[in-house]
């Protein structure tokens, strides 16, 4: 056999294959604290799992738009003015299976030999993953640490030239849970009039988990980008759905054609009784996620405290999503060294810097979606073997 070359240039998360490796080990009878995945550890509220019961009970069994159900496109764009104050006509809301699909199809979309996509590293590893099988150049725009995995605008605007197609933005980011101030990001989108061919995609899957009562810079606060912008958020992280598969994005009148093309020639539509539950989950109670970033919050503290406790791990404060992304460099290990000796002389699953981003070897990611006890006992027994 003789599969397209394309095929070769794809990469992968490797947050799932040391979730497999966690796994084995567990199998074999190891005990391991899972601080790898980057899924909530709670279950889906209950008023949201009772209502695709229901929907399968009143007989939601069928195919649906491929773009989504008139009523939960516009259960999103009433969530969203909710939130942001902002006006979005609901056919331009493309519902989806997780939010990954629609930043497959927005990099697809625009991604081709010749010219240039923009995106974050340290980043989700899929961004650069797309945009090399797409077969355009993947150029990224680094973080850095002394910024708190922050941009400078200004640097982000020297990336552009006229190759340049799409730019990529993550807020909060993952792997660093780092948050981008609104007054940069109305910088970088002031220095945008300037380059009016190159469309946004703004990756808010973290949205709602956010600290220090800060509020979510989002895209939805510029129109004079609507028509070149694309958002992405969903339900997977903040109501703790991860499993369902759903997710939603906002694309310009012009492009949600074309990205519903997508969806019919691949997946069709979204489950018909999910989409029902995702309306639940918009209209329903928020205490859930208030009481989620509680705990998260709490463990923030605690991982961040902890970790700068150990001799040669520096970590900063992440403003936003759960994860932790301390610098290891002054034990002599690479982050790669440093994940293998915790999940096999620890017994604590954690992704390596590099799989966010080949200049990340000095940093690994721990993930704080794990219980505040089981979080504790993971420090000590990394505290043991540095
Ligand atoms: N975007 C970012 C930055 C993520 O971290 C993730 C999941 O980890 C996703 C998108 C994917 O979300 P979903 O599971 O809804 O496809």
């Amino acid at each position: 056999m003789k599969i397209a070359e394309s095929y070769f240039r794809l990469g992968t998360e490797n947050a799932f294959i040391i979730l497999s490796k966690a796994k084995k080990l567990e199998s074999q009878g190891k005990e391991i604290i899972n601080l790898g995945i980057g899924q909530p550890d709670f279950l889906t509220p209950k008023h949201i799992v009772d209502a695709a019961k229901k929907a399968l009970d009143d007989g939601h069994h069928g195919y649906t738009p491929a773009n989504g159900t008139i009523e939960l496109r516009a259960g999103v764009s009433r969530h969203i003015k909710k939130m942001y104050g902002a006006e979005i006509d609901s056919e331009r809301v493309f519902i989806a299976p997780g939010g990954k699909p629609s930043m497959f199809f927005a990099i697809m979309m625009f991604g081709q030999p010749g010219v240039e996509i923009i995106y974050p590293e340290p980043g989700f590893p899929i961004y650069e993953s797309v945009i090399n099988y797409s077969g355009a150049k993947a150029v990224p725009m680094y973080l850095s640490e002394e910024k708190n995995f922050s941009f400078n605008a200004d640097e982000v605007l020297n990336l552009i030239n006229e190759k340049t197609r799409l730019l990529i933005v993550n807020n909060p980011q993952n792997p660093t849970g780092g948050l981008i101030e609104k007054s940069e990001i109305d910088k970088l989108v002031k220095g945008l009039k300037e380059f009016p061919d190159v469309a946004v995609f703004s990756d808010e899957i973290y949205s709602r988990q956010i600290y220090d009562g800060k509020s979510m810079p989002s895209f939805f606060y510029y129109p004079e980008l609507y028509d070149r912008l694309i958002v992405m958020d969903g339900w997977s992280k903040t109501y703790a759905m991860t499993g369902w598969r759903l997710g939603w994005s906002v694309w310009p009148k012009s492009l949600i054609e074309n990205v519903t093309k997508m969806a019919i020639n691949s997946y069709s539509c979204v489950s018909a009784a999910n989409q029902v539950a995702a309306l639940a989950a918009l209209e329903g109670s928020h205490e859930f996620i208030d009481d989620m970033m509680k705990k998260f919050d709490k463990r923030r503290n605690l991982i961040v405290d902890g970790l700068n406790t150990i001799t040669g791990i520096k970590c900063n404060k992440p403003g936003g999503a759960f994860y932790a992304f301390p610098n290891i460099s002054e034990t002599g290990m690479t982050g790669e060294i440093f994940a293998e000796k915790c999940l096999f002389d620890a017994g604590v699953a954690i992704v390596p810097g590099t799989s966010f981003g080949q200049s990340c070897s000095d940093y690994v990611r721990f993930s704080f979606a794990n219980s505040y006890d089981n979080i504790e006992k993971a420090l000590e027994k990394i505290r043991k073997i540095i």
